[in-house]
C-alpha cells in the first residue's frame, strides 16, 4: 500500500560508514504529496486523541510537527542533551560503540498527558526507548509511536511492543 511513499526514499550506501545503509527520507520530503500522503496516512492510524506528538531530534521533529497539526496536538522536542534552553530531565541511551543522551524540558508535559512518539526512522529501538523512558519518566502517557520507516530485521518495533506500545510505520 505503502509503495509509493517507498520510492521516494532513497538508501545511500556506506553512510554514515563503510557497510551501513542509509535511508534518505530527504527525497520524500522534496515531494509535496509524498510529504502530504505520510502525514495523512500517519494521522489515519492514530489511535485515539493525543495531547502532545514528541519527536526525536532532527528528522522526527519534521513529521511531528507536521502530523500534530490535523491531530491538533502540540509538539514536544525531544533533543539532544545540552540544546534546551529550561531545565531539562535526560535518558542515557547506548549506541553501537559509546553513548548517547537526550532531553526534554522538564515541564514540557502535563501528568498524564497523551504523547505520541514520532520519528523518522526505528531501527534497533535504542533511541525511541529512550525517549519512552524520558517521556515516561516525565509522568506522560505513552501508548503509541510511529515511525515513516521501520528496519524490522534490527527488531527495535518488536522491543517497543514487548514494552506495552503500539507501534506503525509506513515502510519497511
Ligand atoms: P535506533 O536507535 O537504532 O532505532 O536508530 C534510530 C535513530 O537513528 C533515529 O533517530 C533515526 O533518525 C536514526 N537512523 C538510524 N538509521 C537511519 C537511517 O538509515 N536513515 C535515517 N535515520 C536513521
Amino acid at each position: 500500500m505503502n509503495d509509493d511513499l517507498k520510492a521516494l526514499i532513497r538508501t545511500i550506501p556506506d553512510f554514515p560508514k563503510p557497510g551501513i545503509q542509509f535511508r534518505d527520507i530527504t527525497t520524500l520530503l522534496l515531494s509535496p504529496t509524498g510529504l502530504a500522503t505520510t502525514i495523512e496516512r500517519m494521522a489515519a492510524a492514530v489511535d485515539g486523541p493525543v495531547d502532545l506528538v514528541a519527536g526525536v531530534e532532527a528528522r522526527g521533529f519534521l513529521f511531528a510537527a507536521a502530523l500534530a497539526v490535523p491531530l491538533n496536538a502540540g509538539v514536544l522536542l525531544i533533543r539532544k542533551d545540552g540544546k534546551l534552553p529550561g531545565a531539562t530531565i535526560a535518558e542515557d541511551y547506548a549506541l553501537e560503540y559509546g553513548q548517547d543522551r537526550i532531553a526534554i524540558h522538564a515541564d514540557a508535559c502535563a501528568p498524564g498527558a497523551r504523547v505520541l512518539l514520532v520519528d523518522d526512522l526505528i531501527a534497533t529501538g535504542g533511541t525511541a526507548r529512550a525517549a519512552v523512558r524520558l517521556l515516561r519518566k516525565a509522568g506522560a502517557s505513552v501508548t503509541q509511536a510511529q515511525f515513516v520507516v521501520d528496519l524490522p530485521d534490527l527488531g527495535g518495533a518488536d522491543l517497543l511492543r514487548g514494552e506495552g506500545l503500539s507501534v506503525s510505520s509506513l515502510v519497511a
